[in-house]
């Protein structure tokens, strides 16, 4: 996919001005966070177990060397292959030559961000094999040439009349509108079920890997992963470093992290735990090869300050809770990965050339951080990441820190008048008033000074008050 990240504004505007889309976010964001707030609430203890949530990731990624590798060796003791991969093209040409190898026409695919990150679809097109998305969200915007726009219910930014569009289109099903969401299901079941039997790969790619067993764990709600990795004879999991967690015990908290921050569901309907190839007499695949994928993850994790970020279990609860992802969606993020942690993280993968706008896409009001099942401080990262903006060069190209002039210069000035008492009250004085004789109906309107221009262009600035903060509170002490 094309990377719009460094045209956010331009992105969210057009979202903005979407009333299908708007419609479309407040329904679904409404949902999940009354869903998780229930979901939360019935759970005395929610709070420490997010604290040994973030314990169980952190103590993970402290070893991770050591852990990747005891997770191959387990992989391999039952049965399985294991490949490491550099970066999204390694990855995706390691599962090329693993279908030419076996033979493979047709994959079936779970839903996975991980690929989505590497491209693998257009990848295996472009190789000549018919790829298959399975997960109903995903398989309505591969049907559409579209991408997801958020991490757990990719096409949320469809309406139900758009989804029969769809299929009428592609499909030549048309869904009564009596039918609806219903009958919508039943086309997509019966055309990807054909697909299922006639698959000879499926790929997924995983919640968390454990060390210990080598297992791999997948959460969902459609059955579409258990049957991409029964069905086919060959199983290739797609999975980032950053997911392996060390002990099958540590799963007892994972797993009721990531529903109830997720969806509000205690647990999703399937939990599909994975280790090695069926045996003999067993269903399942033949053969089970995990990619291990880089792709910038090990320059992340050498950063001390950002690194808390692959913590991340991918739940989105940070994506509804965001006021911002609330209204813009999640395409004006312009890559995979939207809503905050996509502002953290897609700047570090993409660097900060496609990135550098992204840290902006917040208010730092916090609420991300306090829906955060493994508690992961992304506004403070948010602020570690503006302040590399206008600090420091392009990390990827040397080129020079991006400051907005207007507003370094308003920083300067600021920092002046707060170093003298007097000239602070002269200069609010004289703003105060000057705003007061502009307002009317107890508004301001658009202010015609760099950067204050901007800022109300979209927003109501209210009239000051008559007497300052100061005046009144001496007005008021005894
Ligand atoms: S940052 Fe936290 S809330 Fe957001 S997706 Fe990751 S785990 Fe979930």
């Amino acid at each position: 996919m094309d990377v719009t990240s460094e045209k956010f504004a331009e992105n969210a505007n057009r979202a903005l001005h979407d009333p299908g889309l708007q419609a479309a976010l407040k329904r679904a964001t409404g949902k999940f966070v009354n869903e998780r707030l229930r979901a939360v609430a019935e759970l005395p203890g929610f709070e420490a177990l997010r604290e040994q949530g973030r314990a169980i990731k952190q103590a993970a990624l402290d070893r991770l060397p050591q852990l990747l590798e005891i997770f191959e060796e387990k992989v391999i003791e039952r049965g399985g292959y294991v490949h490491w991969a550099r970066d999204a093209s390694d990855a995706n040409q390691l599962v090329i030559n693993l279908a030419r190898s076996e033979g493979v026409k047709t994959i079936v695919k779970s839903k996975s961000m991980t690929t989505e990150e590497t491209g693998l679809n257009h990848a295996l097109t472009e190789a000549g094999f018919t790829t298959v998305e399975t997960d109903l969200g995903e398989y309505i915007l591969q049907l559409d040439e579209d991408y997801p726009s958020h991490i757990i219910a990719p096409a949320v930014h469809k309406t139900k009349e758009q989804v029969a569009d769809i299929f009428e289109r592609t499909l030549k099903e048309k869904n009564p509108p009596e039918a609806g969401i219903p009958g919508l299901n039943a086309i997509a079941r019966r055309t990807l079920r054909e697909r299922f039997l006639s698959a000879e790969m499926g790929i997924t790619g995983a919640n968390f890997a454990v060390a210990e067993t080598g297992t791999i764990v997948i959460v969902e709600n459609e059955g579409n992963a258990a049957l991409a990795t029964t069905l086919p004879k060959i199983h290739v999991a797609v999975i980032g470093i950053e997911k392996i967690v060390p002990r099958f015990n540590d799963l007892a908290v994972l797993l009721k992290l990531l529903p109830r921050s997720a969806t509000g569901q205690r647990l999703t309907s399937y939990t599909n735990f994975l280790t090695g190839p069926a045996k003999e007499g067993e269903e399942g695949p033949q053969k089970l090869h995990v990619i291990l994928l880089d792709n910038g993850r090990t320059r992340i994790y050498a950063d001390d300050k950002l690194n808390g970020s692959l913590r991340c279990i991918r739940c989105g609860a940070c994506l509804n809770a965001c006021p911002v992802y609330q209204k813009t969606g999640g395409h004006a993020y312009g890559w995979v990965y939207p809503g905050p942690i996509g502002a953290v993280i897609s700047p570090q993968y993409l660097g900060m050339d496609h990135g550098h706008v992204l840290p902006y896409a917040s208010s730092l009001c916090g609420a991300c951080y306090e829906v955060c099942p493994v508690k992961i401080e992304i506004p403070h990262m948010l602020l570690e990441l503006r302040n590399r903006v206008v600090e420091k060069p392009s990390h990827a190209t040397g080129a020079p820190a991006r400051r907005n002039f207007f507003e370094a210069l308003s920083f300067k000035i600021f920092a002046i008048a707060g170093r003298f008492p007097w000239l602070w009250q002269a200069a609010t004085t004289v703003g105060r008033h000057l705003l007061r004789a502009k307002a009317s109906a107890g508004v301001v309107g658009k202010v015609s000074l760099p950067v204050l221009s901007n800022w109300t262009r979209e927003r109501d600035l209210p009239e000051p008050a008559r007497e300052s903060f100061l005046q009144q509170w001496k007005a008021r002490r005894p």
